[in-house]
């Protein structure tokens, strides 16, 4: 089944993540005022970003869609999560929409410059906002989604990408495949590993279900996106945003400097030190790690 749509690029979207969604990331508490040397480098990181990032979102209707033997096969390609399969199955899902978002490969590089030069808070606090950007254009694309499916009597579902739960981050490859058959080109540039990883990292490919029974997307909580979606004044809206999705990405230093020790001026000066003593504690940077951590006790 084909509706009058939709394929749909941007190449420059609002980029502009919302405080909370990026402190959330940032691991602080909610409604945690951010003050000192932390709003300092919220502020340059935006500022830094909205200069030199390249973000994109691309969004594409599938051919075709059949729900068989337990998988879902898109344009021919088989996909078998289990939880996809009966979202799609419960909601009578109709059509499916490819989605890719980036916030493009400017941010990382210009995070791993900040470790090499020693800058841990920098660092993270732009790895970060690399996440903030890739949540921010989900709900970007969501509101335009979401506005026309309404339009077309439809109800989008929650999206669903590789690597979430039961489904197996390798068939990233087949999904990024559907997106190369795309007829106008794509708006960025997008690796996919073997391995599933993207480059750049900071992005996402999922697939988004419609469906026409719109009694059914209301009666099933799990096939109402909205509760995982921050967009503010949605007129679609059908529930209260209440939480994220779990992040996928693990937020690590760059691999060739894994060994590095952040420059105590650095870190002493930030006030932030919860980066460099996680990252002695295990080698990596557990992202979570600030939630429990006031940037005042780090500094005892
Ligand atoms: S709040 Fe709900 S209806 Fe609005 S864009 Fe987000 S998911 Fe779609």
């Amino acid at each position: 089944m084909r509706f009058d749509m939709l394929e749909m690029i941007d190449t420059r979207p609002d980029c502009h993540v919302q405080e909370a969604e990026y402190t959330r990331l940032l691991g602080y508490p909610p409604r945690h005022d951010l003050e000192g040397r932390a709003r300092e480098i919220v502020e340059t990181t935006r500022q830094w970003f909205a200069q030199h990032g390249r973000p994109w979102i691309y969004a594409r209707q599938a051919d075709t869609l059949e729900l068989a033997g337990g998988q879902i096969r898109i344009d021919g390609a088989a996909f078998s999560s289990s939880p996809l399969q009966k979202q799609f199955q419960t909601a009578q899902v109709h059509a499916a929409l490819l989605l890719a978002v980036s916030a493009g490969p400017q941010c990382e590089e210009k995070a791993r410059a900040f470790w090499l030069e020693g800058k841990p808070d920098e660092y993270f606090f732009m790895e970060m906002f690399g996440s903030a950007v890739v949540e921010h254009l989900v709900t970007v694309a969501n509101g335009r989604l979401c506005a026309w499916a309404d339009q077309h009597g439809l109800a989008a579902l929650p999206h669903y990408s590789p690597g979430y739960s039961a489904w197996d981050i390798s068939d990233q490859p087949l999904l990024w495949d559907l997106f190369r058959k795309t007829s106008n080109g794509f708006p960025g540039e997008l690796d996919v590993l073997p391995t599933g990883m993207l480059r750049p990292k900071k992005s996402l490919l999922a697939i988004i279900g419609l469906t026409r029974h719109l009694d059914r997307a209301r009666s099933f909580a799990r096939l109402v996106p909205c509760e995982n979606c921050s967009l503010p004044g949605c007129q679609y809206r059908r529930a209260p945003y209440r939480h994220p999705r779990p992040q996928i990405e693990e937020v690590r230093p760059p691999q060739s400097d894994a060994g590095n020790r952040a420059s105590p001026a650095a870190v002493g000066a930030s006030g932030l030190t919860f980066i460099a003593l996680a990252q002695r504690e295990t080698g990596t940077i557990r992202h979570q790690q600030p939630a429990t951590v006031a940037p005042q006790t780090q500094q005892s």
